[in-house]
């Protein structure tokens, strides 16, 4: 578990990554990333680093998923309900 959130850690130091990106290279579920994700999340702060998110945005109309405390990906739009939706990246 710890060697997995080390290795999130470096990533997300080095780029901008999305759940999907990092499930794939990690070879874990989305799921268990955004576990980790809400773990490391709270282990920086002591550190005084954070955890950035580039919020997730709707590709058809451009509405912006503001919401901070969400990590995860939102399934539609609800402005005009699409579901093309990029999902949010996060980085260090
Ligand atoms: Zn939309």
């Amino acid at each position: 578990m710890n060697t997995i959130r080390q290795e999130i850690v470096s990533l997300l130091s080095e780029g901008e990554y999305g759940a999907k990106d990092i499930s794939k290279m990690l070879h874990i579920s989305e799921k268990e990333v955004y576990t980790h994700i809400e773990h490391i999340n709270r282990s920086l702060k002591p550190q005084k680093m954070r955890l950035k998110i580039t919020p997730a945005a709707c590709l058809t109309c451009g509405f912006k998923f503001e919401a901070r405390n969400r990590f995860s990906s939102p399934g539609r739009c609800p402005k005009c309900k699409g579901e093309h939706i990029q999902d949010p990246k996060y980085f260090i």
